[in-house]
C-alpha cells in the first residue's frame, strides 16, 4: 500500500482575520493544528495586511504628496512601525523570534520612509509608487504572521508575490498576471512544501524588472487561487472572521444567513455586484482545475463556512443572495446626437476609460436619445469631466446630468436562469414597498438582476427582496 497523499490547502488570512495580535497568534495555531491534525498538510499561507493597514497608507500617502511636510511622514512611520510592533509582540511568544521580525518591521519601515520621503518632497504620486507604497501593509503583516507560525512550532519564511514568481505587467493599481507564470510559481512553491510554511504576501506582485505592483483592492484572495492553481491544491481557505458568505449584510437585513454552498458562477457576480466576498478575479484561475475555495470563519474554525464550487446547485430558491454598492451615482447623457448610440457611446467608453472609471450598469432608452450610466460616486468627479471633454470639442452631448444620492442593488442566484417570473417578483416586491425604481439591468447570463434606487430606500429594497424570495431559510 503506498503512502496516502498529503492535503495541500492554500489558507488565505484577510486583514480582519489579523487585525490584531491575538487574531494573529489564532491564526498561527490554527496552521499549526491544521498540520497536525491532517497528517502533515502542505499548507502555503498567504496574508493580507493588517485590517485598515492598506486604506490608511493609501490616505497618508496622498495626504504627504499634497500637504509636503517631512514631518508628517516621520509622525505617520512612526506611527505604523509602533502599531505593527506592538502587534507582534502580542502574537509572537518566543523573544527570539520576536526579536528578528522587530528587526524586519524596522528595515521596512525605514525603506517606506524613504518612499514617502520622495514622494513628499517632488508633491506627485505616481500610480507605480503607490503601489509601491501600498505593497507595505503586506510586506509589514507577512513578517508577523510568520514568526507567529515560528513561534508556534512550525518552520516559517516569509515571501512577497515576486519572490514565488507572480509576475505582472506595469499596469500598476491593477496589474495584469503574464502568461506562463504558473509553471514558475510552482516550481518556486514546491520545494518549499513540507517541513515549511512559505507565508506569500497577497496583493503584490513584480513586473520582469522588479517593480513592485500590486493587483488590485483585495488581491489577496487572488493570490491565493493564482497558488492554489498552480500547485494543484486540493482547496483554498479564505479565513475571514464571519461564518462564510452571506446571503446579506448581517448588519443591515434581518435574518441574513450563511450560504453553505454557492457556485463558481454565483460567487463571481457577487463580487462584481460589490459584496466584500472575494475579489473579482479570484474565481479565474481555479475554475479550469475545479478547485474548491472554501469561506472560514477564524472565530469558528469546525464550521465549514461557505463552500465555493463547479456543480450549479439548483436550489428551490431561485435567487440566492442580495448585495448592495452604496455610493453610486447616475450619470444621464442627453442629445440629440445621441441617436447614433454606438459612435457616442464608444467615445463616451474610451474617455472613462482613459480616466479610470468602471462602469457598473449601463441603460440607454430605445428612443436612444439619452445613455444613462452608473459608477462609483468617488468617481462621479473625474467621469463628469472625461464626458465634458466631449462636450467641449462636439456638440453630439446636449445636457449631462447626474444623481449622486443612488444604491445599485444586485440579485444573484443560477436558479433565477430559465425561471419564469423572477423580474416579476423582484420588481412586484418593490411596488408593494412603494419603491421606485431608477434602472434596471439584467445580465444576458440571468444569473443576476441588478437596479438601482434612492439611497434611503435602499435597505428597505433589500429587506423586501430578500424576505419575498426567503433568502434567510
Ligand atoms: N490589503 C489589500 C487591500 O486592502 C489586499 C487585501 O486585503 O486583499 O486591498
Ligand atoms: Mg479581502
Amino acid at each position: 500500500m503506498g503512502r496516502e497523499k498529503r492535503m495541500r490547502i492554500v489558507m488565505k488570512f484577510g486583514g480582519t482575520a489579523i487585525a490584531n495580535g491575538e487574531k494573529i497568534k489564532t491564526a498561527a495555531n490554527l496552521v499549526m493544528q491544521s498540520k497536525e491534525a491532517a497528517e502533515n498538510m502542505e499548507i502555503v499561507v498567504v496574508t493580507s495586511a493588517i485590517y485598515a493597514v492598506t486604506d490608511t497608507i493609501y490616505e497618508q500617502a496622498n495626504r504627504i504628496a499634497e500637504e509636503g511636510k517631512v514631518e508628517k511622514v516621520k509622525e505617520f512611520v512612526g506611527e505604523l512601525r509602533k502599531k505593527h510592533n506592538m502587534v507582534a509582540s502580542v502574537a509572537i511568544c518566543d523573544t527570539q523570534v520576536l526579536k528578528k521580525v522587530k528587526g524586519e518591521i524596522k528595515e521596512r519601515i525605514a525603506e517606506m520612509e524613504k518612499a514617502l520621503i520622495g514622494i513628499c518632497l517632488l508633491g506627485e504620486l505616481t500610480l507605480r509608487s503607490l503601489d509601491y507604497i501600498g505593497s507595505f501593509g503586506e510586506r509589514l503583516a507577512a513578517p508577523i504572521l510568520a514568526g507567529a507560525i515560528q513561534s508556534a512550532g512550525i518552520d516559517a519564511v516569509h515571501f512577497t508575490g515576486g519572490d514565488i514568481g507572480i509576475i505582472t505587467n506595469a499596469e500598476y493599481g491593477s496589474a495584469q498576471l503574464m502568461g506562463g507564470i504558473e509553471q514558475e510559481v510552482r516550481a518556486r512553491i514546491m520545494p518549499l512544501l513540507g517541513d515549511k510554511i512559505p507565508v506569500v504576501c497577497g496583493f503584490t506582485g513584480e513586473t520582469k524588472d522588479g517593480k513592485i505592483t500590486t493587483l488590485g483592492r483585495g488581491g489577496s484572495d487572488y493570490t491565493a487561487t493564482i497558488i492554489g492553481a498552480a500547485i494543484d491544491a486540493d482547496e483554498i481557505w479564505l479565513w475571514k472572521d464571519t461564518d462564510g458568505i452571506m446571503s446579506a449584510d448581517p448588519k443591515r437585513i434581518k435574518n441574513a444567513r450563511k450560504i453553505p454552498y454557492i457556485s463558481y458562477i454565483e460567487a463571481m457576480e457577487l463580487s462584481y455586484f460589490g459584496a466584500a466576498v472575494l475579489h473579482p478575479r479570484a474565481i479565474e484561475p481555479v475554475m479550469e482545475k475545479k478547485i474548491p475555495i472554501r469561506v472560514k470563519n477564524l472565530l469558528n474554525p469546525d464550521d465549514e463556512g461557505t463552500l465555493i464550487g463547479e456543480g450549479q446547485e439548483k436550489t428551490k430558491k431561485a435567487a440566492k443572495a442580495i448585495t448592495l454598492i452604496e455610493n453610486t451615482s447616475i450619470v444621464n447623457i442627453a442629445g440629440t446626437g445621441i441617436r447614433s448610440i454606438s459612435d457616442v457611446a464608444s467615445r463616451i467608453f474610451s474617455v472613462l476609460a482613459a480616466r479610470n472609471v468602471d462602469i457598473i450598469m449601463i441603460s440607454h432608452g430605445s428612443s436612444e436619445r439619452t445613455l444613462s450610466l452608473v459608477i462609483d460616486s468617488a468617481q462621479l468627479e473625474r467621469a463628469i469631466d472625461a464626458i465634458q471633454s466631449i462636450h467641449a470639442v462636439d456638440t453630439v452631448i446636449r445636457d449631462i446630468s447626474y444623481n449622486s444620492n443612488v444604491c445599485t442593488v444586485g440579485v444573484v442566484g443560477v436558479g433565477m436562469a430559465g425561471t419564469i417570473g423572477v423580474a416579476g417578483k423582484v420588481f412586484s416586491a418593490l411596488g408593494n414597498e412603494g419603491i421606485s425604481v431608477k434602472m434596471i439591468s439584467q445580465g444576458s447570463s440571468e444569473f443576476n438582476i441588478s437596479f438601482v434606487v434612492q439611497k434611503e430606500e435602499a435597505y428597505k429594497a433589500a429587506q423586501a427582496i430578500h424576505d419575498v424570495f426567503e433568502m434567510g431559510s
